[in-house]
């Protein structure tokens, strides 16, 4: 395999012992098929299964097959951003491992980026219904708001499956982001893009490892990450009260001025309260910004590498299979 490969396939992959040997024995005919030189990397994001092993056997009978390792469960992002960083490809495709972003696509985002010169080729869910009612609405709903913080840019029901040219992934590099959340960073490079219309089908073995606590983060992440949005709600809102507390504040003069001023509790009470509510929620806001800047201050690294089977041959020219499975 030349070191530069026409295509890559990033694919994170987190205790997926049922569904990898299916998603592999559909994948590879499919890439092997293109005639063309790729490979597959696979990132093992802190997999506690038998996913290590089963991805080493992969590799054995497939050499396409490039393992990176996480030595701990970083997250879908994080996995997606080490595949990105350590690519080779002149194209890279981002795929989930479970069969739900249908491997057929691949060849047709392949032929349209080349065809038409794109720089991004998203694949778009045409249909959801293989979704539960729960995850269908909880991401219409996260579309929606994504849509109105990076804009019209951002196709509706565009997930992580899609292809990205070697100039995308590389402006992807270069950005500063400490949790990129790629669906909305893509659309905001705004290279030209085309899309490629798929049915998301269902899992095909295992269970989703996206819980409620994972979307509410990505959720969090994706907005804090992407727009001043909240803190110009919070702005808002202070603006508001502002307001209110003039009229309160016109009122009591009026009163004042009546000879009214003993009873004037109520108004202060209301008043105390309703900026006291403001004021927390402002301070609730700035909080998630400013947990953001502490951990980017840190410098935390997003995923800690613990194999990387290129590296592996480079430093002693062959590949041993059995001391790097836990
Ligand atoms: N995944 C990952 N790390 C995680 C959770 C998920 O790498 O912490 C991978 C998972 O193996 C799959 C992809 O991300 O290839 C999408 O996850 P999943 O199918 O569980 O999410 P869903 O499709 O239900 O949203
Ligand atoms: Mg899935």
């Amino acid at each position: 395999m030349s070191t530069a490969p026409q295509l890559s396939v990033v694919m994170p992959i987190y205790n997926e012992q049922e569904a990898l040997p299916l998603t592999v024995e559909r994948l590879r005919p499919i890439l092997d098929e293109l005639g063309i030189d790729y490979e597959v990397v696979g990132v093992d994001d802190g997999s506690t299964d038998a996913t290590p092993v089963l991805m080493q056997k992969i590799r054995q009978d497939w050499p396409e097959f490039r393992i990176i390792r996480f030595a701990r469960n970083s997250g879908h992002q994080a996995a997606l951003k080490a595949g990105l960083d350590r690519a080779f490809g002149d194209y890279v495709v981002s795929i989930d491992a479970d069969l739900q972003d249908p491997p057929e696509k691949i060849p047709e985002m392949l032929s349209l980026a080349r065809e038409q010169n794109l720089d991004i080729v998203y694949g778009v869910r045409g249909d959801r219904g293989t979704d539960s009612f729960f995850k269908r609405r909880t991401a219409g709903a996260y579309y929606g708001l994504m849509r109105r913080l990076v804009g019209k840019r951002m196709p509706s029901q565009a997930g992580d499956y899609r292809l990205l040219s070697r100039p995308a992934v590389d402006a992807l590099k270069a950005l500063p982001e400490h949790q990129p959340v790629y669906r909305l960073l893509v659309p905001w490079l705004g290279f030209p893009s085309g899309e490629v219309v798929y049915v998301r089908e269902e899992r095909v073995a295992g269970a989703t490892h996206y819980p409620l606590g994972k979307m509410v983060r990505l959720a969090l992440d994706s907005v804090t990450n992407f727009s001043a949005a909240p803190l110009r709600l919070a702005t808002w809102l202070g603006l508001f009260s502002f307001l209110v507390c003039l009229g309160l504040v016109a009122y009591t003069a009026i009163e004042h001025v009546l000879g009214n001023t003993v009873p004037g509790w109520s108004s202060l009470f209301i008043g105390m309260l309703f900026i006291g509510a403001v004021q927390l929620i402002c301070v609730g806001l700035l909080g998630e910004y400013v947990g953001r800047i502490y951990s980017a201050v840190q410098a935390r690294p997003a995923y800690f590498i613990g194999y990387d089977s290129a590296e592996e041959r480079a430093r002693t020219g062959a590949e041993k299979f059995t001391d790097c499975v836990r």
